[in-house]
């Protein structure tokens, strides 16, 4: 039986308590991610909602963003959720010019994309290989996802309204990101699915160690 995963969040700014809580329901050991010595010891990381333009400019400032950059280089799991999706997008429209990201994720991202209007909302989606039904989903300034690259799924879609149509959850290989805030409400199937991606990424990761291991010297 391997261990429990270890889960960061990274600290910087935004709900950090939130995913904690969530990803501890799921049975992991979730801790906050304020340096890299500490983003060296999980085995997977959430990028919580915030602001994105200060949790880029406070990971540059603290050291973390080549550090970050280098981890999803390999491989590790991350989830971004609104701000996080920013974070982890190659590509941004509507952002300052200097704005930096982690990038590792091949879309391109519209932060804000819903307009003033309508800063928030809540509604229920339909989220590719999630069972149990249509998710509420909470958005707040949120982004969306303006275009996918060939690697990426698309998990989610808002249905009606202005934004029908619009791409609101993917997935890359270990990376997922939404628009909304999962951690808000009381319904895990997010942070289950996320533990559960971490979890497979862990076994295959001590399924090469054991192989090397059987290797006669
Ligand atoms: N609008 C925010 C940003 O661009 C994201 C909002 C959120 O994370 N709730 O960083």
């Amino acid at each position: 039986m391997l261990r429990d995963p270890v889960v960061g969040v990274l600290a910087l700014q935004g709900d950090v308590r939130e995913h904690l809580a969530a990803l501890r329901e799921q049975g992991a050991r979730a801790v906050p991610v304020r340096r890299p010595d500490e983003l060296a010891a999980v085995d997977g990381l959430v990028l919580p909602g915030g602001e994105s333009t200060t949790i880029a400019k406070l990971a540059a400032r603290t050291g973390l963003l080549d550090p970050l950059r280098d981890a999803v280089a390999a491989g590790l799991p991350v989830y971004g959720s609104c701000a996080g999706m920013i974070l982890l997008a190659d590509r941004l429209l509507d952002a300052p010019a200097d704005q930096v990201t982690v990038g590792g994720l091949d879309v391109t991202v519209r932060r804000n994309a819903f307009g003033r209007q309508v800063d928030s909302f809540e509604a229920d989606l339909g989220l590719d290989g999630l069972p149990g039904g249509p998710l509420r989903a909470v958005f707040i300034r949120a982004p969306w996802v303006e275009q996918a690259g060939p690697g990426v799924q698309v998990l989610a879609r808002v249905v009606g309204g202005p934004a029908d149509g619009r791409i609101v959850a993917v997935r890359q290989g270990d990376l997922v990101a939404t628009s909304f805030h999962p951690e808000l409400t009381g319904d895990r199937r997010v942070h289950a699915l996320f533990v559960q991606i971490v979890r497979s990424h862990l076994a295959e990761r001590a399924g090469v160690h054991a192989g090397n291991e059987e290797v006669p010297a």
